[in-house]
């Protein structure tokens, strides 16, 4: 059963949604090589507390921590810990906050200092194939046609798509139906229409699609040990349109500061 929203519950969500831009932006200001993970999950969760909201992926599923933080082969579900980051890791990073009892999910990759041509170039891809999925997720269009467009453009640089993990429709519950997959058939799955509140997730491998968890049951890693990245919008079908609730401006306009303070 899909839920479709009404404007005014949209307009909750968005709160939510954007709370988590605010949040990944608070990560993007101190991310650098030498900084752990777990140093990011300990600003993130307390910024979302200072703003009255709740981290939403804490305790769900047992989840143990705020943000999942994704070092270069993990794609997603890393947990924060004591590891370092370095120049030249890529790392995703996906959080959720609950806000006014409505759920908020986003997630942004960043490259710590300077990345190799190879990470760079799968990071704007992958990027690029989030905004090629929301272009097309309009009332009518059905929901292959978003999966089929992140999955042409990627798989154009010999990327794969991982298939194990899809997106998902949000709202009062942090994973509503339906599933949101990132490959796909034009044409195929449920038709879109107003109110439809989904996350659009494409999770990119430099090599093959094949994921492993790892014993801790939840670090999902690429198979063959390359890295991946990932990045989510949250939407809303608003008059027929794809609207992104969620935001990446102040996480990029940090990053960009950042750029012209270290020049
Ligand atoms: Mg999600
Ligand atoms: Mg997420």
């Amino acid at each position: 059963m899909i839920s479709y929203k009404s404007e005014e519950e949209i307009e909750l969500i968005r709160q939510s949604s954007l709370l988590v831009g605010k949040t990944l932006a608070e990560v993007a200001r101190i991310i650098r090589p030498g900084i752990k993970t777990i140093e990011l999950d300990k600003v993130a969760e307390t910024f979302i507390r200072d703003h009255k909201a709740k981290p939403a992926f804490k305790g769900y599923n047992g989840f143990p921590y705020t943000l999942c933080i994704s070092v270069n082969d993990v794609v997603v579900h890393g947990f924060p810990g004591d590891q370092e980051l370095k120049e030249g890791d890529l790392v995703s990073v996906d959080c959720g906050t609950l806000l006014n009892g409505f759920y908020g999910d986003s997630a942004y990759t960043f490259a710590v200092g300077e990345l190799d041509e190879e990470k760079r170039l799968l990071m704007e891809r992958t990027k690029e194939s989030l905004y090629r999925g929301i272009k097309v997720a309009k009332a009518g269009n059905r929901i292959g046609n978003i999966g089929y467009e992140v999955q042409s453009y990627v798989e154009s640089f010999g990327y794969s798509v991982v298939r194990d993990l899809v997106g998902h429709g949000i709202g009062r519950n942090l994973h509503e139906s339906p599933e949101v997959p990132n490959y796909g058939k034009r044409g195929d799955g449920i038709m879109l229409r107003q109110g439809l509140v989904i996350c659009i997730e494409p999770m990119i491998n430099l090599g093959v699609r094949q994921v492993t968890q790892d014993r801790d049951g939840w670090t999902i890693r690429t198979a063959d040990g390359k890295p991946s990245a990932h990045y989510e919008h949250q939407i809303a079908i608003i008059k027929g349109e794809p609207t992104i609730l969620s935001s990446f401006d102040e996480i990029e306009e940090v990053l960009k500061e950042k750029v012209v303070a270290a020049a």
